[in-house]
């Protein structure tokens, strides 16, 4: 039996990245729907940017989120989006920190911090990802990395007892994400139980209700042995939350955990 926060409920997101157009409207209407047959889990979709206003008129049961915002509220930065956007463009939520932004765009702990910051300050809740290289891993220090990655990436939070409201992390190895290669669980309960210390260790008691999400080619076959694993308080979905025939499972999967 895991031992988890009553309060805490899995949270499964899916993450389109830079896929969809609005022909994907139809794969989120059965995503809600399959939402609405498992009341226990709590079920979210980022999908670029262009299209969070019109899922978030074409769902009701999910949460809607941005996959990155600016760290100002507005100014001269072109094409750049702010968080006060993606909550006017209908977002609950948004992701931060994602290695894909952390590699394309030079985003460092600091840089991630501070969207996080202006995120909360616009009303959305916050996914932030930490994640370690493979050759990180291969020395040894992927805890060492993933542990700074969270201590500077944290924001500030005005009310910490509201941490497991405000803030999910997602733990991501980097080696791990779009390459079909799942982290050994053991390895995942480990990484998890190091976030948690850091949580706590920042956030005091609040950082025990703080959901710590894996992500890294989770799919149908392996949701149901991650989600069941020690410290996992959801996923992080990729590729397999692009069609509902491969996300479905994995919200299935999280149903049973609940
Ligand atoms: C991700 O992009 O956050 C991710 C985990 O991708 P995938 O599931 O495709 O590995």
């Amino acid at each position: 039996m895991k031992e988890q926060n009553a309060v805490m409920r899995p949270y499964i997101v899916g993450n389109w990245k830079m896929n969809g157009v609005k022909a994907m409207l139809a794969e989120a209407r059965a995503i809600d729907r399959a939402a609405g047959r498992n009341p226990g889990v709590d079920v979210a979709l980022a999908p670029p940017a262009t299209l969070i206003g019109p899922l978030r008129d074409a769902v009701t049961m999910i949460g809607v989120g941005g996959q990155d915002c600016h760290t100002a509220e507005k100014g001269a930065h072109t094409g750049d989006m702010s968080a006060v956007m993606l909550a006017d463009a209908g977002a609950d939520f948004v992701i931060l920190g994602h290695s894909e932004r952390r590699r394309d765009h030079g985003e460092t702990d600091a840089v991630v911090k501070a969207k996080a910051e202006t995120a909360l300050a616009a009303g959305l809740t916050l996914i932030v990802c930490v994640g370690e290289t493979l050759a990180e891993r291969d020395a040894g220090q992927a805890e060492a990395i993933v542990g700074a990655q969270v201590d500077g990436s944290l924001p500030v939070l005005a009310d910490p007892a509201s941490a497991g409201l405000r803030l999910a992390i997602a733990y991501e190895p980097v080696w791990a994400i779009g390459t079909g290669r799942v982290a050994a669980v053991e390895d995942v309960v480990v990484m998890h139980a190091a976030i948690r210390e850091r949580l706590m260790a920042a956030l005091g008691e609040a950082g025990a209700a703080v959901r710590i999400l894996y992500g890294g080619s989770v799919n149908a076959e392996n949701a149901a042995a991650l989600l069941a694993a020690e410290g996992v308080g959801g996923a992080l979905v990729g590729g397999a939350s692009l069609t509902t025939e491969a996300f479905l499972p994995i919200i299935a999967a999280a149903s049973h955990e609940d």
